[in-house]
């Protein structure tokens, strides 16, 4: 993972794909006098915390964005003074693969296919048919809007009650279909089908993860 500095050089270093000239080396500062006034830029912080990790959380909404039934189902729970102990997610308690009509047999996966490798047929469960659908180890309450219209979940209503890391419990998940005990297969299965490991488990939940950015010299 990267931290400000290696960011910073991938993209304003002389030369960078994004800044082929820069002699100076300028680079973003949070200040910078002008004539007219200071100028300011926000902080661009070394790590990226949630929001939990910075203020304190009354309550949380699943989804980007949250479904209008699930405010709605908030706001109900706010005006009946029926609402959970503080930090609670304000949510349902299942996970997509609960909501979701596909037909299920047991999962059994040679090949992972990127979305727009295959067009899936509309009635067995994507997963299934090879496509990394997060439903699996992802919290309930939109409707599995995403595999109704023929498209993975990617996991935006975040993971179900009692899960820490919500990246190791979708890998965990994924890791007890692939269809092979050889090692070298497994690794061959996931470098084909999911180049990018980190950026497809942690898409919405990197920062609140156990994870933690790799030391440097
Ligand atoms: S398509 Fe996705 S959400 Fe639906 S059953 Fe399969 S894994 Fe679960
Ligand atoms: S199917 Fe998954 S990605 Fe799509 S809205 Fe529901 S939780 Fe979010």
């Amino acid at each position: 993972m990267n931290d400000r500095q290696s960011i910073f050089d991938a993209v304003y270093k002389e030369g960078s794909a994004t800044t082929p000239e820069n002699p100076e080396d300028v680079r973003p500062q949070h200040e910078t006098q002008m004539p007219e006034g200071t100028l300011y830029l926000p902080v661009f912080y070394d790590t990226l915390k949630t929001l939990a990790q910075t203020v304190e959380v009354d309550y949380y909404l699943p989804g980007c964005p949250p479904e209008a039934e699930r405010i709605w189902a908030a706001i109900e729970a706010i005006v009946a003074g029926k609402l959970p102990p503080r930090g609670s997610v304000l949510g349902l308690h299942t996970t997509v693969c609960d909501e979701c009509k596909r037909t299920r047999h047991e999962k059994k996966i040679k090949k992972f296919y990127r979305t727009w490798q295959i067009i899936p047929d509309e009635e067995t469960c994507l997963l299934e048919q090879g496509l990394l659908c997060c439903g699996i180890a992802t919290r309930a309450g939109c409707g599995a809007l995403c595999p109704a219209v023929n498209s993975p979940c990617i996991g935006c209503h975040g993971g179900n009650d009692g899960v820490e890391d919500y990246g190791a419990r979708l890998q965990s998940a994924v890791a007890s279909v692939i269809d092979s005990n050889d090692a070298d297969e497994i690794e061959r299965i996931i470098a084909d089908g999911i180049p990018d490991p980190v950026g497809t488990f942690y898409r919405f939940s990197l920062a609140g993860s156990l994870l933690r950015r790799s030391k440097r010299d």
